[in-house]
């Protein structure tokens, strides 16, 4: 009986597809979205009054109540019966002024340049100090795996440098642990170091230039223990004057996989202030568009964009994330006002949510994946976008585990701008793999090469491809009116 009527369901869905499909989001609120309001949209999002939308910090409440009046403005519901908000608690930084670092080669003093020259990393600690620096490879201390950077050299009173990412090589197998910041850190502090410098690989095709990031692992929070990502220029600087380079350091440990570790005769001199927080309450904002057919208005479709970035440091620098991802917040916005104005209205309803504390460790999405306000059997689908305002061309990821609902972002794209390449990939992806993980169909849009300016001071509203903007925003709008009505 069942199966007999999926049946029926399914051959009805061919006929009426390809005509259908149109027909419905016909009534075309998605004229309503437009690069200009879009842009209006990033711009105020990527404003240094916002201050990169850390969360916990007043630049992302005024993004939250910027977007939560918006929701309120267009009657959408709240999905707690009192407002948009849904709290949850994460660890909270503010890297704050004075703040400077410098080299120092025995006379000679080279003052440095924050967000060019070196960027805090957005857990460091508090640190004022004049030391030495040790070059400690990897930073890795794990004698059982048959690697330990620390042995045989004295960090005690001194600043670490070490590689940020773990080696891309193991020893017989075994797979190094602790490859994020934090725990790298903790090493250092235990061999007695009382700093780390982070570089990035100097034999990359493209080395990593420093980048604001938050992401920093399990662990306790060092208050005192300063951790900065320097560019590769500034490591060279305290490499000198020893016979090495940053590269040929890299050359030798990589192809040994033999820890090399230097005491370097230049310093770092350095101060930098922090005021940190274990537990700061921020919120996703939620709207709920309620849908027009009595039955299916039951089941969800749930359309999510990151509102947060890396936030801002020492009152000097700021992270506008104009394409990460004001561009996806402005999008899902314009979405949501597209819906409100669309008649008739989608039958199935939807779910805007912006999303906390991406940046941090996708916090925001698992915190609502693990607290939906309707029942997990309900949502039809969940469609995130992240970075979708920079680049050339489209892409819709989650194809290969959901190919009925990226056929449907195909088709409509194939009748509009033909932006979409054919790469995919299977669901999930940041905010969308809580979902995933739930056995949720997920669509990942994003732009192609996308990520030029990540996480960096020049990730700015004026790089955008506004044209390229406002089609992804639109075949977003469109495939999820589709999956609505389908
Ligand atoms: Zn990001």
């Amino acid at each position: 009986m069942l199966l007999r009527r999926l049946a029926i369901c399914i051959s009805l869905m061919f006929i009426y597809s390809s005509s259908a499909l149109y027909s419905q989001t016909n009534n075309d609120a998605a004229s309503t979205i437009t690069k200009n309001e879009l842009m209006k949209t990033d711009r105020y999002l990527a404003s240094k009054e916002l201050g990169g939308r850390l969360p916990g910090s007043i630049g992302y409440t005024k993004a939250v109540n910027f977007i939560s009046g918006e929701l309120k403005r267009i009657d959408l519901k709240s999905a707690n019966g009192k407002n948009y908000f849904q709290k949850l608690k994460v660890e909270y930084n503010e890297i704050l002024a004075p703040e400077h670092f410098a080299v120092i080669q025995n006379d000679k003093r080279i003052n440095h340049t924050i967000g060019k020259d070196y960027v805090y990393r957005g857990f460091t600690g508090a640190g004022k100090l004049t030391a030495p620096v040790v070059f400690c490879g990897y930073g890795l201390a794990q004698p059982d795996k048959g690697y330990d950077d620390y042995a045989g050299i004295d960090v005690k009173g001194k600043v670490v440098m070490v590689f940020k990412y773990n080696p891309k090589w193991n020893i017989d197998g075994k797979v190094f642990t602790n490859g994020n910041p934090r725990e790298k850190a903790i090493v250092a502090a235990k061999h007695g170091a009382i700093g780390i410098l982070f570089t990035s690989f100097p034999n990359d095709a493209e080395p990593q230039s420093p980048i604001g990031s938050v992401i920093n692992g399990e662990g306790e929070q060092m208050i005192n223990f300063s951790e900065i990502h320097i560019d590769l220029p500034v490591a060279d600087e305290l490499i000198d004057g020893s016979s090495y380079t940053l590269k040929n350091l890299q050359t030798i440990i990589d192809s040994t996989k033999k820890p090399l570790s230097v005491s370097l005769t230049n310093q770092v001199d350095l101060e930098v202030h922090t005021k940190y927080e274990k537990e700061k309450e921020v919120v996703n904002v939620v709207g709920i568009l309620e849908g027009s057919d009595p039955v299916l208005k039951n089941e969800y479709l749930i359309i999510g964009a990151h509102l947060d970035h890396v936030g801002s440091q020492a009152g000097k620098i700021y992270f506008p994330g104009a394409n990460d991802n004001a561009s996806g917040s402005a999008a899902l916005l314009q979405i949501a006002r597209a819906f409100s104005k669309s008649n008739p209205r989608p039958k199935r309803s939807l779910a805007f949510v912006f999303f906390a504390s991406e940046e941090q460790g996708l916090y925001g999405a698992k915190f609502f994946a693990n607290n939906l306000p309707f029942p997990k059997e309900k949502v039809k689908a969940m469609i995130n976008m992240d970075c979708i305002g920079y680049g050339d061309s489209i892409q819709v990821g989650g194809g290969k585990s959901a190919p009925e609902l990226w056929n449907i972002a195909k088709e409509i794209d194939d009748k509009n701008d033909k932006l979409l390449v054919a790469a995919t990939g299977n669901g999930g992806g940041a905010d969308a793999d809580p979902f995933f993980e739930k056995g949720i169909k997920t669509l990942y849009f994003v732009t192609t090469n996308s990520y030029k300016h990540l996480h960096m001071l020049s990730d700015k509203p004026e790089t955008l491809n506004q044209n390229l903007f406002e089609a992804i925003t639109k075949l977003a709008y469109r495939t999820a009116a589709a999956i609505c009505n389908q």
